[in-house]
C-alpha cells in the first residue's frame, strides 16, 4: 500500500470565481477532479486545506485586500470538487497548509499510523501556497510530488517559475496528472 495523501490547496470561490480569480484556474479543475476521485477509489486519503481568514489576518491587511473570509462563500470548496465523507477539510490562515492547521499529525495518524511518506500537491497557486506548503512538507520530511497540470498561478511566469524552485530548493517530483494516477497503486 502506498502511503500517500492528495493535498488539495485554496480550490476556493474567491479564488476561482470571486475576489482574486484568476481564470487559468478552470484548466485546473478536471485534472484535480481526476486526480481526487482516482486517489478515494483506492483509499489515498484526499485532505483539503482551505484558507478561512479573519479579517485581521496578515496576508489580508498586509498584501491581498479581503479574501476567503472565513464562513463566506468566497472561503467554500468550488462546486465541481466538493468533498465527500471520507476527505478530510482542514482551514488555514496563512500560505502554508502546515501552519497552525492541525495537518502534520492527521499525516502521521494515517495508514493505521505508520503515517503518510508521500505528499501530492496541487490547486492554487503555484508560487505561494503551494510553495509555502511544500516548504513546511520538506522541513518535515515528506517527500513530495507536485501535480504540474493541477496547480495553476496568476501568470505563465509565476507557475513556471515556482515549478522550478519547488524542484530546485525542495526536490519536488513534477509530474502530470496522468503520471500521478498511473503511480496510484
Ligand atoms: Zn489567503
Amino acid at each position: 500500500m502506498s502511503t500517500k495523501a492528495v493535498i488539495v490547496v485554496d480550490m476556493l470561490n474567491d479564488f476561482v470565481t470571486g475576489k482574486l480569480k484568476v481564470d487559468r484556474a478552470q484548466r485546473v479543475i478536471p485534472n484535480i477532479k481526476r486526480l481526487v476521485e482516482a486517489a478515494r477509489a483506492i483509499h489515498i486519503p484526499v485532505i483539503y486545506v482551505n484558507d478561512a481568514h479573519y479579517p485581521q489576518d496578515l496576508e489580508v491587511t498586509r498584501k491581498w485586500g479581503e479574501h476567503a473570509i472565513k464562513g463566506t462563500k468566497g472561503a467554500e470548496i468550488i462546486p465541481e470538487l466538493k468533498p465527500v465523507e471520507s476527505d478530510y477539510v482542514l482551514e488555514k490562515r496563512t500560505y502554508s497548509g502546515f501552519y497552525e492547521t492541525g495537518l502534520d499529525p492527521l499525516l502521521r495518524s494515517l495508514y493505521k499510523g505508520k503515517g503518510v511518506k508521500t505528499l501530492v500537491l496541487c490547486g492554487l497557486h503555484t508560487h505561494i501556497c503551494i510553495r509555502h506548503t511544500a516548504a513546511d512538507a520538506f522541513f518535515r520530511g515528506y517527500s513530495i510530488v507536485i501535480v504540474k497540470d493541477g496547480v495553476e498561478a496568476f501568470t505563465d511566469e509565476d507557475h513556471e517559475q515556482g515549478l522550478k524552485y519547488l524542484k530546485q530548493v525542495y526536490g519536488a517530483k513534477i509530474l502530470t496528472t496522468a503520471e500521478v494516477i498511473a503511480g496510484f497503486c
